[in-house]
């Protein structure tokens, strides 16, 4: 497959691989290991540091896979379980792509449009802030900023993770969001306590503890199980903001091993 043919079919999937141009870039990239993230249980530990050459054939495996034939586990490897993938693929056997789980789909507003990203927030708050308070009243301050200060009608977003892990229900996730401008219709807001001070290139572990990491991954996987999630995003891919403080794709290429 060639590097424009994987670009075509990433962005065809929903992944998106920035310009079609041929050009194995940061985008196809990114578009490649948001696929992954979806696939995620079948695809080997260790993609991150994967030379282009075997992201290259992890990337049509993962194509294969995601139209419902099985190349094998995604490793970027050649073995024949690939190459009799790759024959019945290239042979017109592809099914129609698998886009929604067994589980069906989250459906928003009264469009009901399908929910197909995850976009991640902080709360840009002291890691202190209402220390030994429960997140249950964490989340109802933050509800009293949107609701009071914003004139919002809710919370805006639809999950918050608290500093030691636990994790509570904002906006009902039928319901579009308030999080990012222009990206609210067809996603989901997940809010991690804490981020104060933080920028964009931070790392995950700068600003959020341990129990967080696990409760974000533990969620990310139980709504990926619910609806066909497409892309995990950050709200600093979408605006000039550091929020929510660390890089979403470096923290999902880690989690990916
Ligand atoms: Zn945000």
């Amino acid at each position: 497959m060639r590097i424009f043919d994987i670009q075509r079919s990433l962005k065809a999937l929903g992944h998106d691989p920035g310009p079609l141009d041929g050009v194995w870039g940061g985008p196809a990239r990114s578009a490649l290991f948001s696929l992954l993230y979806v696939l995620r249980t079948q695809v080997a530990a260790g993609a991150e540091i994967w030379p282009q050459v075997r992201l290259l054939i992890a990337a049509e495996q993962a194509i294969m896979a995601a139209h419902g034939i099985d190349p094998g586990v995604i490793d970027g490897l050649e073995g024949a379980r690939t190459l009799e993938a790759r024959r019945r693929f290239s042979a017109g056997a592809a099914a129609r792509p698998i886009q929604t789980p067994p589980g069906g789909a989250i459906r928003q507003g009264r469009a009901g449009l399908a929910v197909r990203e995850i976009i991640l927030h902080c709360a840009a708050t002291r890691p202190d802030w209402m220390a030994g308070r429960p997140l249950r009243e964490q989340v109802e301050e933050i509800r009293r900023w949107h609701v009071r200060i914003n004139g919002w009608r809710d919370i805006g977003y639809h999950w918050l993770i608290g500093r030691d892990g636990s994790i509570l229900p904002g906006r009902p996730e039928r319901e579009i969001g308030a999080h990012v401008r222009g990206r609210n219709s067809g996603s989901l807001g997940i809010c991690l306590i804490g981020g104060h001070g933080s920028a964009a290139s931070d790392r995950f572990s700068d600003h959020y503890t341990p129990a967080q990491g696990a409760a974000l991954e533990r969620l990310l996987h139980e709504i990926s199980g619910r609806a066909p999630i497409a892309r995990v995003s950050g709200h600093n891919e979408y605006a000039a903001k550091a929020c929510p403080g660390f890089n979403v794709l470096r923290w999902l290429e880690r989690a990916e091993s």
